[in-house]
């Protein structure tokens, strides 16, 4: 910064510096004149009257008494002053002009009379008084250039007068020196006042900073803090008085850090761990003397939950300083955030997200602490889809709402518990004592969950099968733990529902085998390696044939062949289905063209096709490119299939059957409420599964339930079929209850298409 732009006082405060400068050099200046008058006096005392010289040194000793006045008034003030008007100066040079003056009397008036001696004195002084009073005086310059103009002027004149046969070199001699005299004189003049100049900006710096602080403290809700090396609070301002909420008196010198630990102390227990991690972070920045920005912490206040943010810098002498904000209401709103984002809406539970991020955060823990157990519960909710179905969502919402409480109920506040789909859940426990521990935790939940849940005036009851797996016993990575747990509940589910299993490695052997059947049934879709089989369906009084139903076949080079059973899960399971059920359409079609006239196809259409939003437009896609009449293609279809989102399934079946394609209820009677779906919709024919039909001869009670069946599905004007017809005691049996349509091993085995052409032209 230059003078001007420093203000218009900077001037003034320069010259204060200059002549300060000056003046701390008084008493040493004052002794040495002192001394110079007194030998001049002795050297030259004969060449004057004696009040010639009286009037001299009385002269010299008055200006000098002068100066010693003025340094001596300035140093008895508390402080130097800061600025001098320019009239300080003038005088400060008519000061040094006249006392130039004065030490030139002797050269200009004595030099002409003195003895030679005495004008080597007088040569002598003369050349010492130029060069110490111009470098006393050199801060100040124009009382210094003055000063050594006068006297090198005076100098140059005796010079002149002498008349000596070198005054001509004396003067070049005397030029020379003056030249370097004057030029160091200005050149440490300027050294001089860039010192100031810098001082005084820096001055000006910290004046603007201060300023800026407190304004900056007035206007916003950070608070600026200062501690020392200790760390202990240094001039506490009101605003941080106000922040901790403690008085001054209780602040100023008490360490920062040891407050914050205070006001932790007091925080609630779940706040304790992540108060303390925090704490210890925030001491190892002071203990490194290591800057910090935006930490934050939360800290006790008013018998409330703060958060602070933090920001802490080392000024050079280790003290600290730094801003603390008040981020309470944007971390509250922050955390509102995440957990909108990562809360399960219904139950308030963690979500899948968030699970698996704690998952992926346990198995971390669990590799670093090995001494500690984890362990993940996957959980299924037995029946649920029917509470859901039969009594709507809203009460299903509520039984899930009852569900995570006991969930929450039965673990710690240290585990976590999600939920990860529709009806299931899972938890993570964290620090369990011992395996035995974990299985006793699940199986305590196995039992609360069988409890009834009240909502309203309902009871309902609901159970729960767990699959348990240990991390990282059963696996490191986040998939094959969910993986393995999985394995392990559809075990339990297997076993009967309401158990606890816990993964063992056959179970993976088993998914082993899954992946290698997915894997060859991709490969068998894409080269169109499946077969179809039919098996025919018979008129039981008539004995004709009007209908055949396809059933998939397919023979693996490696795996050998596999039943649909199987493949058709695997397929479900993986989405293959898709692709496989149109391409078993397709096949289909192409038959259905060679067959007779009055010959119907039965194509069996999984829960997950029906899911297929395009579905409708497939399978009409399908026939019609294959210019098969709609009536000829029979669609087979599952009660799960109604189970979720009836309506939509509902209306996409409507759609087909209003073209002409027939739909059956395939293994009617093994569903939940089987006679429901046949009010929702009116299906062509409904199939009485095998399980109704295996014993039928000899057990009255089940004649009666399926005499039940043929009754309704008449009255409703629909056909019956009798599925699983092996012998001819059951097919006897059925006709006399008066069902339409037999199939089964006894009537056909499935054939294939080949083989059913000939055995329908046979039969015709
Ligand atoms: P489903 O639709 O109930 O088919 C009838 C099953 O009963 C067939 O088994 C058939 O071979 C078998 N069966 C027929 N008569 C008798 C009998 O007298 N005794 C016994 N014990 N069984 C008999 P398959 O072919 O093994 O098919 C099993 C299931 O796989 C089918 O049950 C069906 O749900 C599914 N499936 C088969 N083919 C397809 C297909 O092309 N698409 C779809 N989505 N599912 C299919
Ligand atoms: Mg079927
Ligand atoms: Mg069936």
């Amino acid at each position: 910064m230059s003078l001007e732009e420093l203000g218009d006082d900077a001037f003034d405060r320069l010259r204060a510096r200059r002549l300060l400068a000056i003046t701390g050099m008084t008493p040493m200046n004052a002794i040495a004149a002192m001394l110079n008058t007194a030998l001049t006096l002795a050297v030259l005392w004969n060449l004057v009257e004696p009040w010639q010289a009286v009037l001299w040194a009385g002269s010299v000793v008055l200006l000098m008494a002068m100066a010693v006045q003025s340094w001596y008034g300035i140093s008895r003030k508390p402080a130097p002053p800061q600025k001098a008007p320019a009239r300080v100066e003038n005088r400060a040079v008519i000061h040094a002009g006249l006392l130039a003056l004065l030490w030139a009397s002797p050269p200009l008036l004595l030099y002409d009379i003195a003895s030679t001696e005495q004008q080597i004195f007088i040569t002598a002084i003369t050349s010492g008084l130029i060069c110490a009073g111009g470098f006393a005086l050199y801060t100040l310059p124009s009382a210094s250039l003055t000063f050594v103009a006068i006297l090198g002027s005076a100098s140059a004149i005796t010079l002149y007068r002498a008349g000596f046969e070198i005054s001509p070199l004396l003067l070049l001699l005397l030029v020379v020196y003056m030249t370097i005299l004057t030029t160091s004189i200005v050149h440490a003049a300027g050294v001089f006042r860039a010192q100031v100049l810098t001082d005084l900006t820096s001055e000006h710096q910290k004046q603007v900073i201060s300023l800026l602080l407190n304004d900056f403290e007035q206007s916003t809700a950070d608070v600026l803090w200062e501690a020392d090396e200790e760390l202990k609070l240094q001039r506490v301002s009101p605003k941080l008085e106000e922040l901790f909420a403690i008085r001054k008196e209780l602040l100023d010198d008490q360490s920062f850090l040891k407050l914050i630990r205070q006001s932790h102390a007091q925080l609630p227990s779940e706040q304790t761990e992540l108060a303390d991690s925090k704490a210890e972070e925030i001491s190892t920045y002071f203990t490194m003397g290591r800057a910090f920005r935006d930490f934050e912490i939360p800290v006790w206040i008013n018998r409330k939950l703060c958060w602070w943010s933090i920001t802490a810098t080392p000024t050079p002498d280790m003290q600290w300083r730094g801003v603390i904000s008040d981020v309470t209401e944007t971390h509250q709103a922050r955390q509102q955030i995440w957990q909108l984002a990562h809360e399960d809406s219904v139950t308030r539970l963690a979500n899948r997200r968030w699970f698996q991020t704690e998952l992926q955060s346990s198995i971390q823990r669990s590799l670093s602490h090995k001494e500690q157990i984890f362990a993940l519960l996957s959980i299924d909710l037995d029946r649920f889809k029917n509470v859901n179905d039969t009594f709507g969502h809203d009460i299903g919402d509520k039984l899930l709402k009852i569900i995570a409480g006991r969930l929450k109920g039965n673990t710690r506040p240290a585990d976590l518990v999600a939920r990860t789909g529709g009806d299931e859940f899972a938890v993570i426990l964290r620090q369990v004592d011992s395996q035995q521990q974990a299985i006793d935790i699940a199986n305590r939940i196995v039992e609360t969950l069988e409890q009834p849940c009240r909502i309203g005036s309902l009871t309902v009851t609901v159970g729960a099968s767990i699959g348990l797996a240990f991390i990282p016993d059963d696996g490191q990575r986040q998939e094959l733990l969910l993986k393995h747990a999985d394995l392990a509940l559809y075990r339990a589910k297997e076993n009967g529902r309401g158990q606890v299993v816990r993964f063992a490695p056959q179970m993976a052997v088993t998914a082993n085998q899954l992946y290698r059947i997915e894997q060859s049934l991709r490969r068998a879709v894409s080269n169109g390696e499946l077969r179809l089989h039919y098996q025919p369906q018979r008129h039981l009084a008539s004995g004709h044939f009007t209908c055949s139903e396809v059933l998939a076949r397919w023979s693996d080079p490696v795996l050998g062949s596999i039943s649909p059973a199987t493949f058709i899960k695997v397929a479900e399971d993986t989405g293959i289905i898709h692709a496989l059920g149109k391409q078993i359409l397709q096949q289909a079609c192409l038959h259905a063209r060679l067959m007779p006239a009055g010959m119907t196809l039965a194509v069996n259409l999984s829960p997950v096709q029906l899911a297929s939003p395009s579905i409708v437009d497939d399978i009409v896609g399908i026939i019609q490119s294959h210019h098969v009449p709609f009536t000829k293609i029979e669609l087979e279809i599952t009660e799960s299939a109604l189970l979720d989102d009836s309506y939509s399934v509902q209306d996409k079946l409507q759609q087909l059957r209003e073209l002409g394609v027939r739909i059956a209820l395939d293994d009617f009677g093994t569903g939940y409420s089987s006679l429901s779906y046949l009010r929702r919709f009116s299906f062509d024919k409904i199939k009485i599964d095998q399980s109704f039909v295996r014993d039928l001869p000899n057990d009255p009670a089940t004649q009666v339930i399926v005499k039940g069946m043929i009754d309704i599905a008449r009255s409703m004007k629909m056909q019956v079929v009798a599925e699983g017809i092996e012998d001819e005691a059951t097919l006897r049996t059925l006709t006399e209850l008066g069902c339409d349509i037999g199939q089964g091993f006894h009537i056909f085995k499935p054939i294939a298409p080949e083989q059913l052409l000939e055995t329908l032209v046979r039969a015709t």
